[in-house]
């Protein structure tokens, strides 16, 4: 049995008080809320200000990257021990804008992955192929490739913590969702690719979250399939009214 995760990406959106806001917003709209699990990552200068505001919530506090190392010399990063001091539970790896825009490699995303779980934080893990991909038709090839380098070295007991995230690229910000079916067929691929890798039981409970363009208008049917575990939500999130919404997929 796999308890949905409904996630929001807020970016690099936002200052401290307008973050606060929002949290506040979002505690107001999810009170009482027994639906499934949900989390927000806000920029890293606004996690202190929402960890407050979700203080004795059922909301968790995820973050949007992390460094492999736990601190250093390391100019400008944020290590999982500064997560863990202002209590996120989750960060997400590899999206696919550190992928594209910042260049970030699968070995890189493994060392992340490996630190995330070292520390007991939760890996989302984003794989997802870019519109250039999907027209050549290697989506299953990249997914492939995105998964099992940022598994290599994770044992099935540590996998079994993981979340993954299928955001394919040409759907994030630009207003087009994969087609349900779209979704279910890459998302039992992965889960396939992950019965090689951590074995069929592990692969079987872990969670694929669906994430691209996500509004409270296609989150039903996207979460109406098998291998939908959940969604993970970028622009939709940042609007409390929107994210409440699809959280509350079920009831519309
Ligand atoms: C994301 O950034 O993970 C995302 C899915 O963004 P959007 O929902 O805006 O497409």
């Amino acid at each position: 049995m796999r308890l949905p995760l409904i996630a929001g990406n807020w970016k690099m959106h936002g200052t401290i008080r307008e973050s606060v806001d929002l949290a506040k917003a979002l505690r107001t709209a999810l009170e009482n809320f027994e639906g499934p699990e949900v989390l927000v990552a806000p920029p890293y200068l606004a996690l202190a200000g929402t960890r407050r505001v979700f203080e004795g919530t059922k909301i968790k506090l995820g973050a949007q990257d992390m460094h492999w190392e736990p601190k250093g010399a390391f100019t400008g990063e944020v290590s999982s021990t500064m997560l863990k001091d202002v209590g996120v539970t989750h960060v997400i790896i590899g999206h696919s804008e550190r992928r594209h825009i910042i260049g970030e490699s699968n070995d890189l995303i493994n060392k992340k992955v490996r630190a995330a779980i070292a520390a007991a934080l939760t890996p989302i893990l984003c794989v997802g192929e870019l519109l250039e991909e999907r027209n050549m038709k290697v989506t299953k090839e990249v997914v492939e490739r995105q998964t099992t380098k940022a598994l290599e070295g994770v044992s099935p007991a540590d996998a079994s913590s993981v979340v993954m995230a299928y955001e394919p690229v040409w759907a994030i910000g630009t207003g087009l969702t994969a087609t349900p079916f779209v979704a279910q067929e890459t998302h039992h691929f992965i889960r396939n690719v992950l019965s090689r890798v951590v074995g069929a039981g592990v692969a079987e409970n872990m969670r694929i979250l669906y994430g691209g363009s996500v509004k409270a208008d296609n989150a039903k049917e996207l979460m109406g399939q098998p291998d939908v575990d959940g969604l993970l939500v970028g622009g939709a999130s940042l609007d409390a009214a929107a994210f409440n919404k699809i959280a509350r997929y079920k009831e519309s």
